[in-house]
């Protein structure tokens, strides 16, 4: 389907993984999307290339999602190229933790600046060019319905926040016509967590439909949340996880 024709998507953390099925599936549906990445920019390029390959639009811009100076100027940078902001995916996120007094200052201030700041600072600079319409989903984590094992509190503490955000984000931004919604994946296979690592051993035997997701699975319900269709879906938290935290 080209639902998403005429629109423009900024997906953070594009280069891999869940990011970057979430845009090659947007440009798929037929939006223009702009990807950040921070350490991968060969492989944000190769999805700009895949996508251009389609017959898509897209372009990557290196920002680290902890800094927020940089988060702000890649927002900007997208609505010059582009035009605007329609969709604004906030998936670049990162793991860092252990048992709760192992955690380093430094782990903990880093986890806070990508997981929670720069979601903060991509939201408030998008909404700021987005027009009726217009689509914030966050990616979030099963983790806040169901902690499965130890030494994931730090990064359970960032995505409770941004569900949180989510929620209260739904009063401000509903009267101009802009919904807000957090997908939260289950266990998928991905470079953060492989389908057969470490975590896999754990949580592999928890997934009622016998497997892991795919990257693809997260990306096709952000896509319907992304669509006209999705107008009165708001606030919500969707749970993508084959059945793990059910
Ligand atoms: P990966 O580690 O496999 O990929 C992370 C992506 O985010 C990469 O494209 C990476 O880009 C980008 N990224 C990481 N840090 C930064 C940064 N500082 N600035 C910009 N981009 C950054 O993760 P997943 O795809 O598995 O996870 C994506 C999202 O889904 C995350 O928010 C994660 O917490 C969440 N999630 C994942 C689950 C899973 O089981 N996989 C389960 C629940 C939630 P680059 O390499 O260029 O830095």
């Amino acid at each position: 389907s080209q639902n998403l024709q005429g629109k423009v998507a900024f997906v953070t953390g594009g280069s891999r993984s869940i990011g970057a099925a979430i845009a090659k599936r947007l440009a798929n549906d037929g939006a223009a999307v702009a990807i950040t990445y921070h350490g991968s920019r060969e492989r944000a390029a190769a999805v700009v290339d895949a996508i251009k390959g389609e017959g898509g639009r897209a372009a990557a811009i290196g920002a680290d999602a902890g800094d927020a100076t940089a988060v702000r100027a890649a927002v900007t940078e997208a609505v010059r190229m582009f035009g605007g902001i329609d969709i604004l995916v906030n998936n670049a996120g990162i793991a860092l933790g252990g048992p709760i007094d192992e955690i380093t200052d430094a782990d903990y201030n880093r986890m806070i600046a990508v997981n929670v700041t720069g979601v903060f600072v991509a939201t408030q600079e998008a909404v700021r060019h987005m027009k009726s319409g217009g689509r914030i989903i966050h990616i979030g984590s099963s983790m806040v319905r169901y902690a499965a094992f130890p030494t994931a509190s730090l990064y359970t503490l960032t995505k409770g926040a941004v569900a949180g955000f989510n929620r209260s984000l739904v009063r401000d931004l509903g009267p101009r016509g802009i919904t807000v919604n957090t997908v939260h994946p289950g266990p998928t296979d991905t470079d953060m967590n492989p389908d057969g690592g470490p975590v896999s051993k754990i949580v592999g035997p928890g997934m009622a439909i016998g497997r892991y997701g795919k990257p693809e699975e997260i990306a096709s319900v952000v896509a319907y949340l992304s669509s006209p269709e999705a107008a009165f879906v708001t606030g919500a938290d969707i749970v993508a996880d084959g059945g793990f935290t059910a």
